[in-house]
């Protein structure tokens, strides 16, 4: 009973998860407010909807892969959403893969287990599943899931999982795979941050960018901002820095997950001072203009202020 697969958000990563299903044999019904992407999908002779309701009226399992919290609200509770389509609700179960913040996933996943409180039918459940790895993953289906929610419907969804991903995590009850994504993103934007300023002192202290990558790479340092995705044009090749950041994992989705880890820090009176920092430099990186590009521009519009 997972045959019939609605998909909703049909972005850089999610035209590409729902391809690969589509690909595995699965009956895909899609959705976007975007009319040129639903274009292409149709061209292509797959099924497409005109809201999320009308997906939810045919699907089994709906995913859902959008920008942020309000988006993801938007399509579960607005005006013709998966969850207003009268009762009883036909999917038995919701898959969120957008980053969001583990407390709206949570309030999320009780609406939807209470939505068929007091019908014969056993209650729809949720599972928050983000996704690590970008645009290429996505297309390869070699993502990671982390996945949080009741672990029966973890196991059941499985085979979707591997349909567009490698490895699948299993975290714990619901929001623990959203709370998941937003510390991995943290722990990276602090590692880029760190790299970035250890490398412009280093080169303003007169060591050659490449010698210092070579001396972190074989010492405490290395990161996978250092080893991996170095920020600094010209040390390695194949990276967003070694072509003027474009592509790779855009600014502004950087500073909307920091926000998050933000937001979700205060609810509980946390103090994570690295992760409001973090949050200032990518905001402003955004309002200067730097939106678009990969992430790792931070050393280059942050720390040395200019454009090549
Ligand atoms: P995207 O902006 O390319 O795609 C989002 C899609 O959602 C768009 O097609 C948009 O039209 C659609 N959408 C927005 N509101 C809608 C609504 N109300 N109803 C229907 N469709 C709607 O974003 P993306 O890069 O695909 O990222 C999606 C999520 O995955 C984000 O939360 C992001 O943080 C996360 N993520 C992205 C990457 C990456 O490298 N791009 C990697 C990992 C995780």
């Amino acid at each position: 009973h997972l045959e019939k697969v609605g998909f909703i958000g049909l972005g850089n990563m999610g035209s590409r998860m729902a391809t690969n299903l589509i690909k595995a044999g699965y009956n895909v019904a899609v959705h976007d407010i975007n009319l040129s992407v639903i274009k292409m999908f149709s061209d292509k002779g797959i099924s497409v909807k005109g809201s999320p309701m009308e997906v939810a009226e045919m699907s089994d399992v709906v995913i859902t892969m959008l920008p942020s919290p309000t988006h993801v609200l938007d399509v579960y509770t607005g005006q013709n959403g998966l969850l207003n389509g009268g009762s009883p609700i036909r999917p038995w179960l919701f898959i969120d893969s957008s980053t969001i913040d583990p407390q709206t996933t949570r309030n999320l996943s009780s609406l939807i287990s209470n939505s068929a409180l007091n019908q014969s039918k056993d209650s729809p459940v949720m599972l928050d599943a983000p996704v690590s790895g970008g645009v290429l993953a996505a297309e390869n289906g070699t993502l990671t899931f982390m996945v949080g929610g009741p672990e029966e419907a973890y196991k059941a969804a499985q085979p979707l999982f591997s349909s567009m991903g490698k490895n699948t995590i299993y975290c714990g009850s619901s929001g623990t795979g959203s709370a998941a994504k937003i510390c991995n993103n943290l722990a990276m934007a602090v590692s880029m941050l760190g790299v970035s300023e250890a490398f412009v002192l280093g080169q303003s202290l007169g060591i050659k960018a490449s010698i210092l990558t070579k001396i972190f790479n074989s010492s405490s340092a290395r990161c996978w901002s250092s080893d991996t995705y170095n920020p600094v044009p010209g040390v390695m090749d194949g990276v967003p820095s070694s072509r003027n950041y474009d592509g790779g994992f855009a600014s502004t989705l950087m500073a909307k997950d920091l926000n998050l880890a933000s937001e979700s820090a205060k609810e509980i009176g946390l103090n994570c001072p690295l992760t409001s920092e973090a949050k200032d430099i990518f905001t402003k990186l955004c309002d200067q203009g730097h939106g678009t590009k990969d992430f790792s521009c931070v050393f280059r519009n942050f720390y040395n202020g200019k454009d090549e």
